[in-house]
């Protein structure tokens, strides 16, 4: 754990950035609270490990797992053409997956997302917990 990192402490930062919907195998998944695309996620592996290399054989099996757990209940609930997935991680070192459905002929169609838009598509508390309740009913 450490200390400077918003996904060890689950501080302020990272309520601001995200909500948390559920602990899965090794990873913790979370909706950003930037919508642009609705259903955009983030899943952030449980332990501080910086790259994928890093994780046990089984760490990274179980990873994917998480990874096809989310990425599928996004389908289920939003019907997405197609889903996006980007790992960075330049700034904020903590191994996390950006999961973002993608809409035909919507934003950022064709092309990758743009990971943090100057304009931002925050809802309201009530649109936020409906989209994780659909999430949750499909994990
Ligand atoms: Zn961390």
């Amino acid at each position: 754990m450490h200390n400077d990192c918003f996904y060890c402490t689950k501080n302020e930062e990272l309520k601001d950035l995200m909500i948390e919907i559920k602990s899965l195998e090794v990873s913790t998944l979370y909706l950003n609270r930037d919508q642009t695309h609705t259903g955009r996620c983030i899943l952030a592996f449980n332990q501080h490990k910086k790259e994928i290399y890093e994780l046990t054989e089984q760490e990274r099996k179980f990873f994917m797992e998480d990874i096809s757990t989310s990425a599928r209940a996004l389908k289920n609930a939003f019907a997405p053409k197609k889903i996006n997935y980007g790992i960075y991680g330049d700034l904020v070192s903590h191994l996390h997956m950006h999961i973002v459905p993608k809409y035909e002929n919507g934003v950022n169609w064709g092309e990758a997302f743009v990971n943090s838009p100057k304009q931002k598509d925050f809802i309201n508390n009530e649109a936020y917990q409906e989209i994780v309740s659909e999430i949750k009913y499909n994990l």
